[in-house]
């Protein structure tokens, strides 16, 4: 560390090296959705050696430890990293770089591991707090809902948490930044598929049949009118259909035509309205056209939105980490979508961002040459450790 690290962060100062071997090992053995088997090892082996009571499968790979603190008494709150990576392929070329072809944490999982370890490092050896704080490593965050497979297998029943937090790395935002939301921070991420069956035929008689093909036209245009007709102009959602199939030559019309794509919103009323929407334009477009069309839609993540209270109690957390001056409040959230969302259906929270890094050398999330900034493991484990401090005194 240099001699100017802030007073505030000074004291998990002396884990930076510990934190970065343990964030760079982690990052050379990537392992994706619910097979971080080398991962969940690694952590349930570090909490144990911290005297935590460890808990083990939920989520199939998750892990909890469970620190109490010696002032008696008082709130349980959890403490939550992602351990998985993604299916990628790195290009970097430094020493840590995947040993695991294919696949590669090329969304800082490895540092939001190691920084919950960092802040369970040092709270285990100061334990001035009330209550209990459950650190929470859960698996397959990129698209297979590992929080919700958590929740699912009775992780709120066994530990009946009060509140939950949530942190993920930002390239864009500055190294020493924060930006807290006091509402929304990301967006749900559904998807759908409409299957649309006319009447195949003559591509030159085409009177003689129903045009799946021209019906899904109609679609693909008019879906585009929700967003801008139905959603109120200060909300905002998005509807993008990403794939078409239909026919297979030029001179014959098809039975069958299909359009997939994604919904993204940031409250619960655009999602459902959008699905509504979306489900009557389909159908009656396609009986106006003399053909048939379903709608099958799929709920992924639900949009991550904090609790105002709470969000704020974070914000003077990092304020006081990082200065008034570097912690955004309030500023646009992401259309990207984050699985902590269910736990914040579940329990009042919040989820922030920390500065990876910006600037023309910044790599964004899921890049090949992304890696997370070591730089930021003392503030980010800081940031738990007042944080639990904060909410346990
Ligand atoms: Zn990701
Ligand atoms: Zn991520």
């Amino acid at each position: 560390m240099s001699t100017n690290t802030p007073l505030a962060i000074q004291p998990l100062s002396p884990l930076h090296q510990q934190m970065q071997q343990w964030r760079r090992e982690i990052h050379q053995y990537p392992e994706t959705a619910y097979e971080e088997f080398l991962t969940s090892d690694k952590v349930a082996e570090i909490l144990g050696s911290l005297g935590l009571t460890v808990d083990r499968g939920l989520g199939g790979t998750g892990v909890v430890g469970l620190l109490e603190g010696e002032l008696g008494e008082g709130p349980m709150i959890g403490l939550r990293a992602d351990m998985d990576a993604l299916h990628l392929n790195e290009l970097n070329q430094f020493e840590h770089r995947s040993c695991h072809e294919g696949k590669m944490h090329g969304c800082g999982h490895d540092g939001h591991t190691a920084m919950l370890l960092g802040a369970a490092s040092h709270l285990s050896r100061n334990r001035q707090f009330r209550g209990s704080i459950c650190f929470i490593f859960q698996p397959a965050e990129e698209g297979h809902a590992g929080a919700r497979k958590m929740i699912e297998d009775g992780m709120f029943e066994r530990f009946p948490m009060d509140q939950v937090y949530g942190m993920h790395n930002w390239p864009g935002l500055e190294q020493g930044r924060f930006a807290v939301h006091p509402g929304a921070v990301m967006a749900s991420a559904d998807t759908f598929t409409i299957s649309i069956t006319g009447q195949g035929g003559h591509a030159a008689m085409p009177h003689q049949g129903v045009d799946p093909v021209l019906v899904a036209g109609q679609i693909i245009s008019a879906s585009q009118s929700i967003v801008s007709r139905n959603i109120n102009p200060l909300e905002s959602g998005v509807i993008s259909i990403t794939q078409m199939e239909g026919g297979d030559t030029h001179n014959v019309i098809p039975e069958q035509a299909t359009l997939k794509g994604t919904v993204r919103t940031l409250a619960p009323e655009q999602r459902e309205l959008i699905q509504q929407r979306l489900r009557t334009l389909v159908e009656n477009i396609a009986a106006g056209f003399g053909a048939q069309a379903e709608l099958i839609y799929r709920d992924g993540y639900p949009a991550t939105i904090n609790t105002p209270d709470n969000a704020e109690q974070c914000r003077r957390v990092a304020a006081s980490l990082a200065g008034d001056e570097n912690v955004d409040w309030a500023i646009a959230p992401s259309m990207g979508a984050e699985d902590f969302a269910f736990m914040l259906q579940q329990k009042p929270g919040a989820y922030i961002w920390i500065g990876n890094g910006a600037g023309p050398d910044c790599c964004a999330l899921h890049n090949p040459h992304y890696d997370f900034n070591d730089e930021i493991l003392p503030l980010g484990a800081s940031y738990w450790v007042a944080l639990s401090y904060q909410l346990l005194s």
